[in-house]
């Protein structure tokens, strides 16, 4: 079959990372405009580590494990994508599909993951930062991203989706997670009971009270429908972790394996 690739890429891959660099640019800049906490960096503390260590290289490792070891590997052994079970369903109804079973699953797990020790050591990462920003989204833990995107696209796999669903669904949680993050004051109103933004999820990496609210990630109806939403008048203060947490991105991979007898 002739494929028609530009400098090595298909054209939906070609799509998909201009519409994520684009988007990145699209909230610097609305930052610097309507920004949430006025005078918040571009070039902030940890940049370096959230853009070059965990949104460059540690999402291209993890993608070829995920796809190229694990994905492929339980492919082969089932051989379920031969089904092509979704291979007559429109891609956009796919991508509705596939969006919201994966959003509540993220929900219900983000919420475990706050609730159990051993799995908070894995996402204490994400609350790590101090600065909450469009950036600030991606610092997750490598074991945290391998197990949540695992889940995220095996099923695309195996249902026999065409390669553009699982790199549109990638943006679709790459602009979101950026969306969600990004130092943005706006207000959306009854909006922010079905699309989940930085209204929301800003509270969530507080230091306070709603640090265990707010677990919705691209649907804020999974907060108001399991009671889990918190909108406080009062405005955010203080992000990140009241305790010890590392600055380098090596050093904060091997926190999440301490002891627990240590205190910190
Ligand atoms: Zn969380
Ligand atoms: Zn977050």
């Amino acid at each position: 079959m002739k494929q028609n690739l530009i400098l090595g890429l298909h054209s939906y891959e070609i799509i998909s990372y201009s519409i994520i660099i684009l988007s990145a640019l699209l909230f610097i800049i609305l930052e610097r405009i309507f920004p949430y906490n006025k005078g918040q960096r571009v070039l902030r503390e940890g940049f370096f580590n959230d853009f070059a260590l965990y949104t460059i290289a540690q999402s291209y490792i993890l993608g070829i494990i995920i796809f190229t070891f694990i994905i492929k590997w339980i492919d082969e052994s089932y051989g379920v994508s031969r089904l092509q079970l979704f291979a007559n369903v429109p891609i956009w109804l796919q991508l509705v599909f596939f969006t919201l079973t994966h959003d509540l699953y993220i929900y219900l797990m983000h919420r475990f993951m706050h609730s159990n020790k051993y799995l908070w050591r894995l996402h204490e990462a994400h609350h790590s930062p101090k600065t909450v920003d469009w950036l600030s989204g991606s610092r997750s833990h490598a074991f945290e991203i391998l197990i949540n995107q695992t889940v995220e696209f095996l099923p695309i796999v195996l249902l026999g989706a065409p390669p553009e669903v699982a790199a549109y669904k990638g943006v679709i949680s790459g602009v979101w997670g950026m969306y969600i993050h990004a130092n943005l004051g706006i207000n959306t109103g009854w909006m922010q009971k079905i699309i989940n933004g930085p209204e929301m999820h800003r509270i969530h990496h507080t230091t306070g009270k709603g640090r265990n609210k707010n677990f919705a990630t691209k649907f804020a109806f999974w907060d108001w429908i399991f009671g889990t939403a918190y909108l406080p008048e009062e405005r955010a203060a203080e992000y990140g972790l009241k305790t010890f947490f590392p600055a380098n991105f090596f050093k904060q991979f091997t926190f999440a394996f301490r002891s627990y007898k240590k205190t910190s």
